[in-house]
């Protein structure tokens, strides 16, 4: 690949020159989620500030931000009550933890207030970090939870194909993505993989709705093979969003809920993209008309303003650790599970979800993203939009008739979004998808703009092709 020269030099925000930037970034900084041989010759994009749904880089040039940052920023960028509300609270107090018998104000609110949001039952909160730390919490509380009711066999979870649930140990292990489990081996212990609901490219060979949601069944399967009484957990995402923006049809969740109901399993909904409004409800799941034992959780509950993360429990789930006596302590929790100043930056922002009505908000705005977007059908290389409230995946193949792929070497989403980068708006590339996930204060003289660019940059790499 050809090396890209450095940036000439302009100023950049902190004074220091957009190429110097450049250089070091190049130097210095380890990115993820891209091949680092690219990151050396290419570079970043290096962005410098946010408005609303818009982010300028350190040239000053300005992009739609139709990503969200990373399915994030539902608020949008340049919330200056969020920053001055942390900025208070940093002055006030630096930092109490909430172990070993401390807590802070910030923490206990947010809690609460989260046990409000969340579906009925769902009271007790823990806080990590981000949503890697939820997942690997939400493990050790499962595995904690049948040893404290004296099912100690019960330890095995099962995830879905094009799962993702983070980057750590754990959680890549529960992800359903080959990329995340080459080169990284030993995985963790004790994960079973089942088939997802991904409709145009049936894992069971079959077609919905004459299926009759035989994935869902999947599970039952595997429970059965395994033995109910190994297994501890079922993991999904509401909506995979990661694997491709891809969400089961009406029913499959009721019948997940009943299978892990039968065989006395956890179910565990992993809304760290579905929460705080991205599919027009406060958590995804009630699309379905299920409650589930766990949610994990992290991204939308700050809008990115500062790393949170967590997993929200039912009631009975947390008993069993009260029930345990005084003679148990949870040796599980990090240094900043609950930051003062990363609480009170989440309260903010569910201010503003709440004040400005955003869940309600989306909730009317996507049948108008969905709309807009299906018309990339029309495009020779386009197999399938999918979207889900305010996500969608467009997945692009070579032959359309048979839903061929592409070349995974060919990286055609990844040259769409270059395309659409050059055109200003920010999507992204992932497998055969391009994706977007706008923040949810998005318009649709916004939407028009971003389906529009889409659109043409498609074009721009078919043409190429
Ligand atoms: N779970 C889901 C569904 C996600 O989409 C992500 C990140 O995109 C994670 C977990 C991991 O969260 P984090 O990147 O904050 O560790």
């Amino acid at each position: 690949m050809k090396r890209r020269p450095a940036r000439k030099s302009t100023r950049a925000s902190s004074g220091r020159s957009a190429g110097r930037l450049d250089r070091d970034d190049r130097r210095h900084l380890v990115h993820g989620f891209i091949s680092p041989a690219a990151a050396r010759d290419e570079g970043t994009l290096q962005l410098a500030r946010g408005r609303g749904i818009y982010v300028w880089d350190t040239s000053g040039r300005r992009y739609i931000d139709a990503l969200a940052s990373l399915w994030n920023v539902h608020v949008g960028h340049g919330r200056a009550e969020i920053a001055r509300t942390a900025a208070v609270q940093m002055k006030k107090l630096a930092f109490a933890p909430t172990l070993l018998g401390f807590s802070s104000e910030p923490a206990i609110e947010l809690a609460a207030r989260l046990a409000r949001w969340a579906p009925p039952g769902m009271t007790r909160v823990f806080f990590t970090s981000g949503g890697s730390e939820a997942n690997e919490s939400m493990i050790r509380l499962s595995r904690l939870y049948w040893r404290l009711r004296g099912r100690e066999s019960k330890y095995k979870i099962i995830a879905l194909e094009r799962a993702y649930h983070g980057s750590s140990t754990g959680s890549a292990t529960l992800t359903g993505l080959t990329a995340f489990h080459k080169y990284y081996e030993p995985l963790m212990p004790g994960v079973v993989r089942i088939a997802n609901a991904y409709c145009y490219r049936c894992p069971l060979g079959l077609r919905y709705p004459e299926c009759g949601i035989a994935c869902a069944d999947e599970l039952e399967k595997a429970i059965e093979r395994e033995g109910a009484d190994t297994i501890a957990a079922f993991i999904a995402e509401p909506v995979q969003g990661v694997g491709g923006v891809i969400a089961p049809p009406p029913g499959y969740f009721e019948r997940i809920r009943a299978i892990c109901d039968r065989h006395e399993i956890l179910f565990v909904a992993d809304e760290v993209i579905t929460g705080f409004g991205r599919l027009g409800t406060r958590f995804g799941i009630s699309n379905w008309n299920v409650v589930p034992d766990l949610i994990v959780f992290a991204k939308g509950v700050t809008s990115g303003y500062l790393p949170l993360g967590g997993v929200i429990l039912r009631e009975p789930i947390y008993a069993a650790l009260e029930e345990a006596g005084r003679g148990f302590a949870l040796h599980h929790g990090f240094t900043y599970s609950g930051h003062p100043a990363v609480c009170a930056a989440a309260l903010a922002n569910l201010d503003i979800i709440e004040r400005e009505k955003l869940v309600a908000h989306a909730r009317r705005t996507a049948p108008y993203f969905a709309r807009r977007l299906q018309t990339l059908r029309e495009s020779a290389i386009v197999g399938d939009v999918r979207t889900a409230g305010l996500m969608a995946a467009v997945e692009l193949v070579a032959e359309k008739s048979k839903r061929t792929p592409f070349p995974a070497e060919a990286a055609v989403p990844m040259q769409v979004r270059g395309a659409a980068l050059r055109r200003g708006v920010i999507v992204r590339g992932s497998g055969d998808n391009v994706v977007l996930c706008p923040p949810l204060i998005i318009q649709r003289d916004v939407i028009d703009r971003v389906v529009d660019v889409v659109a043409e940059s498609i074009r721009e790499i078919e043409s190429q092709l």
